[in-house]
């Protein structure tokens, strides 16, 4: 190994390597309408738990998308904790707020409580917990899966681990939460630690072409239906668009292969604020990205119960979708006319 990662390795907290390294039955649990980096942060610390000895259930509280498949040891996920088992920690990755993890967590709402638990987050808008809790939330961290390839290294876990699965997992939550490397949460440790798992075999060119340059045919054409809807105000600055059942219905397509199209639509020239308004049972999900220098995406989706990072953040509204739309697209319009440039 020629990428010495040494100098980085003080920002793991004694609490959390202890908790993670002693652990024979970890509980490892996503966040709901899960991605790459908290998926990804899961089954590394799954491998780190193995490679100390110890067993790991990884939890999510939805299915994970097709999109996600590729990620090794995907398929042991489950939906609720194997009843059989003695868990001896709980793991909480990637979740802004412990309520993140979603239903699985009130289903098993005594088994969370009592479990000695350690939180690995990288949200600004995480407030940490008190209790039984190990915290670690670092908000300079491009990715959970960042913080995790440290803690892999402070307990001398070796990244070529598991046939490259570790590694492989750590990548694709960088990847995942950088868009590869282009957005502004970069920094030189995110490059170093990315480098590290290169040199560890991480396939990163594979992973980056399957989340970001791969979609099923009828993911493109739900696509171009929310692109034609797209519509502006206040001469572009705030845009947005929607996202119906009607929609997945015509192209066959379900709620997860509406992830990118926030990405696509935030390509709008003079957007400070982009937002998506996607249908859901009487609900309705908002995606917001702004621009670097204006609108922190947190004020506009903490104004509506929800949180994130300053330029990507989401919130789920218990509104109708016209009704949520009126009332985000108000708020999105006061931010982004304070914004001067
Ligand atoms: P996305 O728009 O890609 O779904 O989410 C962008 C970012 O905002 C992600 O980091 C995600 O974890 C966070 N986020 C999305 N929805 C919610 C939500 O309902 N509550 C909170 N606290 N964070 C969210
Ligand atoms: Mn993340």
């Amino acid at each position: 190994m020629t990428i010495d990662l040494g100098a980085y390795l003080e920002a793991v907290p004694v609490s959390v390597a202890e908790r993670v390294g002693g652990a024979r039955e970890a509980l490892i649990v996503s966040h709901e309408n899960p991605d790459a980096d908290t998926l990804g942060a899961a089954l590394g610390l799954a491998r780190i738990v193995e490679f100390n000895g110890g067993r790991a259930t990884t939890v999510c509280a939805d299915p994970v998308p097709p999109l996600y498949a590729f990620l090794a040891g995907i398929e042991a996920e489950r939906m609720d904790p194997d009843p059989a088992t003695a868990y001896d920690l709980l793991v909480v990755v990637d979740c802004g707020t412990l309520d993140r993890v979603g239903a699985v967590g009130r289903r098993h709402a005594a088994l969370f409580e009592r479990l000695p638990r350690v939180i690995i987050d990288h949200h600004l808008s995480n407030p940490g917990s008190a209790g039984p809790s190990a915290d670690w939330i670092d908000p300079d961290s491009a990715a959970t899966c960042e913080m995790v390839t440290l803690l892999a290294v402070r307990l001398g876990v070796p990244l070529g681990a598991a046939d490259g699965a570790l590694a492989a997992a750590l990548m694709a939550g960088i990847v995942m939460d950088t868009s590869t490397f282009a957005h502004p949460n970069v920094t030189p440790r995110t490059l170093t630690i990315a480098a590290a798992l290169v040199e560890a075999g991480a396939p990163l060119a594979e992973i980056s072409r399957l989340l970001y340059r791969t979609k099923p045919d009828a993911q493109l054409r739900l696509f171009g239906r929310v692109l034609e809807r797209l519509e502006g105000s206040d001469r572009g600055r705030v845009v947005w668009s929607s996202l119906f059942d009607a929609d997945l219905l015509a192209t066959g397509t379900s709620p997860a292969d509406s992830e990118g199209i926030i990405d696509l639509l935030s390509q709008a020239e003079a957007a400070e604020v982009t937002v998506i308004f996607k249908e859901g049972s009487g609900e309705t999900r908002i995606s917001v990205r702004t621009k670097p220098g204006g609108v922190d995406a947190t004020v506009l989706t903490g104004a509506f119960g929800g949180g994130g990072h300053a330029r990507a953040a989401g919130a789920t509204i218990l509104l109708p979708l016209e009704e949520a739309r009126e009332a985000v697209l108000a708020v999105a319009r006061r931010l982004a006319l304070a914004v001067a440039r």
